[in-house]
């Protein structure tokens, strides 16, 4: 069988991720590929860490981009900063809290966790009740933004209680950066990570962290190393450090002509600008949403603008509902996980994704297969609704 070249079909990306990728960032990745070490590249690598640091809001030196997706920037911070046998407290309130304390215990640690209800945002006196009866921890671990669920976690305020408690913290950034407010050397976070696919709006496979000044002082006292060679920092930042750059893999060149790219959006637009983007949106989203008839998982207070959880309206399928989405519409939405699966669509309005043109889309979408589905919807008012919202907030 001859295999012919592979041409993706054109979607609309409204999933939680990957988002739209803006044809800036996609015409940047097509450029010569050049040498991981030649000087032109180390130039674009710095500036990559100067746009980084804007974006996480922070001055730390070790602010880059893991050559692999936000998993990888997950498994960084925590092979690195949990040795053998200490107490890690895990905050869990979907998906990747889960997936935390699967790293912990892979790093050797021992993961205590402070579990919330799936579309709750993380309990602030759990965790202090957690730290009060497990002095010995040497770290807590908490998701911002809760991709699964749709939810915000105050990530201020979980870290100061952790830094009372002498404890470091690492969070997960995956779906804030860029989304919503997020000041990590304001909120004195240790270790952050994130991804290039969400609200940045770049390819997914790379992972920006940034690690402070504190959590270096704890990587560089372990006692043993770090299990992971790839993952090590001390190594990698022989590559991403500053001073001589030695070689420790091939970085995924073009990649990070993309991601270099969207920095350079996020900078033209100003990080302020693209959080009240985000929200702006979010709030036409929801107007058009409700006034279908439909409602959201999650309270007002702690719900994520760049990710919609939607109940599922009674008797819909939602997996006949998204794949006719996908398949009349060419419109990509998320499905609900874990005990959450079948009663929740997630609808993202990340980075590029953001935009009225996607909010119009996707109700008039949603609106459509609803109404054929003969689900107990109002039609005809959606529209109206986002476009008021839109023109009011
Ligand atoms: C998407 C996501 C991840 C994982 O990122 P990948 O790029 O898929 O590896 C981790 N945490 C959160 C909160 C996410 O939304």
């Amino acid at each position: 069988m001859k295999i012919k070249p592979f041409n993706p079909p054109v979607r609309t990306l409204m999933g939680p991720g990957p988002s739209d990728v803006h044809p800036r960032v996609l015409t940047a990745m097509a450029r010569p590929t050049i040498g991981h070490l030649d000087p032109a590249f180390i130039v674009m690598m710095d500036e990559i860490k100067q746009m980084l640091q804007y974006a996480f809001q922070t001055k730390n030196a070790l602010t880059i981009p893991v050559s692999a997706p936000g998993s990888a920037g997950m498994e960084t911070c925590f092979v690195n900063l949990v040795e053998p046998g200490e107490k890690v407290i895990v905050c869990a309130n979907g998906v990747f809290g889960g997936r935390m304390k699967e790293n912990v215990e892979r790093a050797g640690g021992v993961a205590v966790m402070v579990e919330d209800a799936w579309g709750t945002p993380v309990d602030p006196n759990k965790l202090e009740d957690a730290l009060k009866n497990n002095k010995d921890a040497k770290l807590v671990a908490f998701v911002h933004a809760e991709t699964s669920t749709g939810v915000q976690s105050d990530a201020k305020k979980l870290t100061e209680i952790a830094h009372r408690h002498g404890c470091l913290v690492i969070v997960d950034a995956v779906t804030s950066l860029g989304g919503i407010a997020l000041k990590v050397d304001e909120w004195e976070i240790d270790a952050i990570y994130s991804g290039s696919q969400k609200c940045l709006s770049c390819t997914p496979g790379l992972s920006p962290i940034s690690v402070s000044e504190r959590a270096i002082e704890k990587i560089k006292n372990r006692k043993t190393k770090v299990q992971s060679w790839f993952l090590d920092l001390n190594l990698v930042m022989g590559y991403w450090g500053t001073g001589k750059r030695a070689y420790h893999h091939t970085a995924p060149i073009n990649p990070l002509y993309g991601l270099h790219e969207a920095l350079a959006m996020l900078q033209e637009e100003g990080l302020e600008k693209s959080w009240a983007r985000h929200q702006h949106h979010y709030v036409a989203l929801r107007s058009g949403l409700e006034a279908m008839g439909l409602s959201l998982l999650v309270k007002e207070s702690a719900r994520l603008p760049q990710l919609n959880a939607v109940m599922v309206p009674p008797g819909v399928d939602d997996a006949k509902l998204r794949s006719r989405l996908l398949e009349e519409y060419n419109l990509e939405i998320g499905a609900g996980l874990g005990a959450l699966a079948g009663k929740i669509i997630r609808i993202g309005l990340m980075g590029y994704g953001a935009n009225m043109k996607n909010v119009m889309y996707c109700l008039e979408a949603i609106e459509a297969v609803l109404s054929d589905m003969r689900a107990p919807i109002q039609t005809g008012v959606a529209m109206n609704a986002a476009q008021s919202a839109a023109v009011l907030n």
